[in-house]
């Protein structure tokens, strides 16, 4: 690590490959030649094409996403998104089932309900989130047009460790926090999207991808912009898509596809989780309240014997480079986010200070 960088553990925006930051900073003020910025380049011109295209093609590699799905570079966020799922895909008077499994997935449901008949399928809202609800195929509505899940549950830190069985009916995923951290078949989804500033990229860039069969269904008041079918039909540029944000993505993908693809960067990240959740096992001290089989491997969240030891815990650990540890307002304790770009050396340097806080403050 460079020497004057700290081991971000941020929730989103998020700790980035150095190798990716350091290559922009290259290309910064000349791209390739070109005399300019990317951000300063017109979305419409061969060499900004370029990057876009590439930038598509990796993603498409990485998740094996196959031509019968459209790969969207979109902005509004993964909130954005919560709007954009029901005006594409409820039809008149139909209805989706939604999994409440944390504050996103119910920000997403009560969002929905501004555009049609929206259900609670399953909830673990009554238990503080810290599971994910069972999820049998009974408990799903065969005439649905789809059903909504978050796969990562970042303020919670939990993780779907099977995806449910509905059927025919499509599934959609919100895979914000955990999107390229861990093999998916894409097959399974009828819609995947992230807001990119988890484990992606930067803020701005919101991916979606979407089945094919699925486009030219939009509620006549769709937004052109979150219209999927209007977006897949120009390239996603309909507007000015987020062009940095797009080429910094791809920055990024080109340095997971060299740490062995999302296959190797997933073990990486299960030994990286097991680090953390190890020293949380072993601990009297520290606690996790999450139920052993949905921990998520993206956010480690925990808390000491009480507030005050949390804030103290905190503070030490920044005060030795290791930041952004406190957890989200509405859970308070503290959340390790170790997305991909999270060096293992950074996770074994927070659990010897996790050791090291717990002998001091016992
Ligand atoms: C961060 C996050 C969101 C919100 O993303 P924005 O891009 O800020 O709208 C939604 N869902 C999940 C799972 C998230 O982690």
């Amino acid at each position: 690590m460079t020497m004057d960088r700290v081991y971000n553990f941020a929730a989103g925006p998020s700790t980035m490959p150095e190798a990716a930051l350091e290559t922009a900073a290259r290309e910064m003020l000349n791209y390739k030649g070109s005399g300019m910025s990317v951000m300063e380049m017109s979305h419409r011109s061969k060499a900004y094409q370029d990057i876009f295209d590439q930038t598509e093609a990796i993603l498409r590699e990485l998740m094996h996403i196959p031509e019968s799905y459209s790969v969207l570079f979109l902005q509004g966020g993964a909130t954005g998104q919560f709007a954009a799922i029901p005006m594409n895909l409820l039809s008149e008077g139909g209805s989706a089932d939604y999994i409440d499994t944390g504050n996103f997935a119910h920000g997403a449901m009560v969002e929905a309900k501004k555009y049609g008949n929206i259900r609670c399928a399953a909830s673990s809202r009554e238990e503080n989130y810290i599971r994910i609800p069972n999820l049998e195929p009974s408990i799903f509505d065969p005439r649905a047009d789809y059903v909504y899940i978050t796969t990562n549950n970042t303020i919670f830190g939990t993780r779907y460790a099977e995806l449910p069985e509905t059927g025919s009916v499509p599934l959609v995923a919100d895979m914000s926090s955990n999107i390229l951290s861990e093999v998916f078949d894409i097959n399974r989804f009828g819609v995947a999207y992230a807001g990119a500033q988890k484990n992606v990229g930067p803020a701005g860039l919101t991916i979606v991808i979407v089945r094919k069969d699925l486009l030219g269904r939009a509620q006549s008041i769709c937004p052109k912009v979150l219209d999927w079918t209007v977006m897949t039909d120009k390239g996603s540029m309909l507007n000015t898509p987020p062009t940095y944000a797009i080429y910094m993505a791809g920055l990024c993908m080109q340095w997971l596809k060299e740490q062995g693809g999302v296959a190797g960067i997933e073990k990486v990240n299960i030994e990286k989780a097991r680090l953390l959740y190890d020293v949380l096992d072993e601990s009297s001290f520290y606690r996790a309240p999450v139920e052993k089989k949905y921990r998520s491997r993206m956010n480690v969240t925990f808390t000491t014997p009480s507030p005050e030891l949390d804030a103290a815990f905190v503070k030490a650990a920044s005060s030795e480079g290791l930041v952004s540890l406190k957890g989200h307002r509405l859970v308070g304790g503290i959340r390790a986010s170790i997305y991909n770009a999270m060096p293992v050396e950074g996770v074994k340097k927070l659990a010897e200070f996790m050791k090291k806080f717990e002998v001091e403050n016992k």
